[in-house]
């Protein structure tokens, strides 16, 4: 195959072989694929007599892929292209070609001629990809007269509009914290005071990015400037956003009532493994159950430790706990996080994570300095199967002026095999990337790049589909977190960490014996971070499923924090007006915990004294990444297992740590509000 060659590859991707673009020349590019998709619906609407697999799905699937690779890549522009004019434009078109995706879920024609294939001979997965297709054409309301679908698309491009101008303001909206003292930055490590020298005037700022902001949260003695910071990044995109919120919901709710649905929830779950806004109240109220015990004693154990600290301490508020949490663990566990740090500079955690994928899978990366890249920060990764090429992954892994703020995976091109290549990037915000920063990095940031790898590996390795609709992460939408959480528990061995973990300065690779304590420690908190993502998941839920009208974001964001999180409430707190995951996610943030459900498990199938070499993982990349989204989820947990999934792995670790023999992550499990990944509607 030759589809990354130079030719290609200029109609593949807008940007020039320097990896630069303007403006017009986007709107070319996008208008060409547009006409590209829409000759190639025209082709299968033209045949006459029997419809058949190549004379009809074929053409549609084309018409998908240039749809999905064009907003793709058009979202992918405007989230890190360092021009504003050319992200703005990007926006733009990202718009046009959602709305040529609307048309085409609700073209009628298109709907019959699929229906009417003959799939006597197709093989399972050609026929659970036309199944799938008819159904999101019955939910999108393909069924409804001309003049209801005229305004359900209505509703349709006015949602996207509100959801990119949503994520715009997110992205470009950075708030800055003022030190005028640097005594207030006691308990920071050495190198990001460094790192934040005063100005003429003596003042230090400090972004929300979320470089500046973590570790002001977790190490920052001044519970003022905590503060502080918590406001600075829970204001971001208010007040702008609020209104746009509720106009989404508003628009969303008309949607979902126009489809026969009570509610937004009830229809965003109807065609996944969740099924209904009922199922998913039941699986909220089991996880607060069982999460409910363990979090108010971790939480009075904290508080306990911290008024032992800082005697007159009468609550430890949302601003407090990342600090807190942070200072028991170091008393209670004999472990300091920042001594961890040393041992995580960002480009030897890239290379270690690279390396261990490599062995996992039994793939191969290449770097490729040829091909073009949107900026010299970014770089483009190869990927080879037993010596063939098999896809490409781009990586932009650090903060810049006007970038997007979240973690995220974002498939760009879906693969067809023997027809085109999967493509797929990492955008990111870890330490680093700057002259003289070696980029030490938390060990939570190492957990969230092994998530985001994970979802990299699925787009790539389940890219080999004859068919672009079922092709890398297009499994339903709440399986998609589960290989990037079953990656997640790969971080806990100290060998594997060994091979890559070396202190910045001496070489020296990271003690097994402080590996050991990390993973005691940072098991501490996890149903605290249970509740956390639960939290999130009621919000999401909530906003969801109740008659507009009745909706106050303010006060459902502060009566569902006071109901799952025992912490003291922060005034002014709008974390929904910078929450992106409302927008991309909607009502179904409960695939984060539903999906670490699934990953546990799976995770337990693994020798875990022998992770990376046993034949485990092989099987797993052949029954989970490979079949990409061509299998209903069931049947992938089912093929994997051997048997029906079950919560036992799950709860064994919800409550492990108070047997003491924890290996894994709770301050990681608090992250999530922060990742998501991008394009993958
Ligand atoms: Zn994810």
């Amino acid at each position: 195959m030759n589809h990354l060659s130079a030719t290609e590859a200029t109609a593949l991707h807008p940007w020039n072989e320097s990896g630069q673009i303007d403006a017009p020349a986007l709107e070319g590019w996008v208008e060409g694929r547009l006409a590209r998709q829409q000759q190639q619906i025209a082709s299968l609407l033209a045949v006459e007599g029997p419809k058949t697999l190549e004379n009809t799905l074929r053409p549609y699937d084309e018409a998908v892929a240039t749809l999905s690779a064009t907003g793709s890549l058009a979202s992918l522009l405007d989230s890190v292209y360092p021009d504003k004019p050319v992200r703005d434009k990007a926006r733009e078109l990202t718009q046009t070609v959602a709305e040529a995706a609307t048309a085409l879920s609700l073209n009628q024609e298109v709907y019959h001629a699929l229906s009417a294939i003959d799939l006597s001979h197709a093989d399972p997965a050609t026929t659970h990809y036309v199944s799938q297709t008819l159904l999101n054409y019955r939910l999108a309301g393909v069924d409804k007269d001309d003049a209801t679908r005229a305004h359900l698309r209505e509703l349709s491009d006015k949602a996207t509009e509100i959801s990119l101008t949503f994520a715009k303001h997110v992205q470009e909206n950075v708030n800055r914290v003022e030190v005028h003292d640097a005594a207030e930055l006691a308990g920071l490590p050495e190198d990001y005071i460094h790192n934040h020298p005063p100005d003429a005037q003596g003042v230090i700022t400090l972004t929300t990015d979320f470089p500046d902001m973590q570790p002001v949260m977790t190490f920052a003695r001044s519970a003022d400037l905590r503060l502080r910071m918590f406001r600075a990044y829970n204001t971001r995109a208010y007040p702008a956003n609020r209104q746009l919120l509720l106009d989404l919901l508003a628009v969303r709710q008309q949607m979902a009532t126009i489809l026969g649905f009570a509610s937004w929830a009830d229809l965003a779950t109807a065609n996944q493994l969740m099924g209904s806004a009922a199922n998913l109240k039941k699986f909220i109220g089991e996880l607060e159950q069982a999460s409910r015990l363990g979090a108010q004693r971790e939480y009075e154990m904290v508080l306990t430790f911290a008024r032992g600290q800082q005697p007159g301490l009468k609550n430890l508020k949302s601003s407090d706990r990342g600090y807190w949490y942070e200072q028991y663990r170091r008393e209670a566990f004999d472990f300091d996080s920042q001594s961890v740090r040393p041992y995580f500079p960002y480009d030897s955690v890239e290379a270690g994570i690279l390396e261990t994928a490599a062995r996992l899978f039994h793939v191969s990366f290449q770097r490729n300095k040829d091909t073009s890249v949107w900026h010299p920060q970014v770089s483009a990764w190869d990927v080879y199967d037993r010596g063939r090429l098999v896809g490409r992954f781009y990586l932009d892994m650090h903060p810049r002026e006007g970038k997007d703020k979240w973690f995220s995976a974002a498939p760009l091109i879906p693969g067809i095999a023997g027809r085109q290549l999967p493509e797929a990037a990492l955008i990111c915000n870890f330490p680093g990337g700057k002259p003289g920063d070696p980029g030490l990095m938390q060990y939570s940031d190492v957990v969230t790049f092994f998530h985001e790898f994970g979802h990299l590996m699925h787009a790539i390795l389940g890219g080999h589909q004859a068919w672009a609709g079922v092709s890398g992460i297009s499994t339903e939408g709440d399986f998609v977190e589960v290989p990037s959480q079953m990656l997640e528990e790969f971080f806990h061995d100290p060998r594997l960490l060994a091979s890559f973990a070396r202190h910045y300065q001496t070489g020296e690779p990271i003690p097994a014996a402080l590996v050991e304590r990390m993973n005691r420690a940072s098991a501490f908190g996890r149903a605290d971070g249970v509740r956390t993502q639960l939290f999130y998941t009621s919000y999401s839920l909530d906003v969801h499923n109740r008659p507009p009208a009745d909706i106050d974001p303010d006060a459902m964001l502060e009566e569902g924090y006071k109901r799952m999180m025992p912490y003291e409430w922060v005034d002014g707190n709008r974390m929904y007006a910078s929450f992106t995951h409302l927008i991309g996610y909607s009502s179904n943030y409960y695939t984060y915990m539903f999906d670490k459900v699934i990953a546990l498990d799976f995770f337990g199938q693994f020798d875990r004294s022998n992770l990376l070499e046993g034949p485990t993982a092989m099987r797993y990349r052949q029954a989970i990444l490979e079949p990409g989204g061509s299998r209903p989820g069931t049947q992938l947990i089912a093929d994997f297992l051997g048997r029906e999934q079950k919560m036992d792995a799950f709860a064994e670790w919800v409550g492990e740590e108070f047997a003491g023999t924890a290996a894994g992550e709770g301050s990681a499990a608090a992250r999530k509000e922060t990742d998501g990944i991008g394009n993958s509607a």
